[in-house]
């Protein structure tokens, strides 16, 4: 009976941290609370809504991989591409910079 408890309690923590990662949140932070809290923890993360970082002022997303960038960056801080300048923030440059 204890090892099926076990078995429940360590299933609940790696579910925990793949609800987590696939919600885009803190993997290791939600396993570290269903360590403690077992199914509690997973089931807490699975009714949360999935992280969005919020764009700040001055920051544009790249048009290729929608990370966020500094509105003035001139290449992608996560892709490595190049972005060109557009009123309305970064968009593809045509010929892509190698
Ligand atoms: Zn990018």
């Amino acid at each position: 009976m204890e090892l099926v408890f076990f078995v429940f309690w360590v299933s609940s923590i790696v579910l925990a941290g793949g609800i987590a990662s696939s919600k885009n949140r803190f993997a290791f932070g939600w396993m570290l609370l269903a360590v403690a809290l077992g199914p509690m923890a997973m089931l807490a993360v699975g009714l949360m809504p999935s992280w969005i970082p919020k764009r700040q002022a001055g920051e544009a997303e790249c048009p290729l991989c929608f990370g966020l960038v500094d509105s003035r960056a001139t290449v992608c801080r996560h892709c490595r591409r190049g972005l060109a300048r557009e009123a309305t923030g970064p968009a593809l440059v045509t010929r892509l910079q190698r």
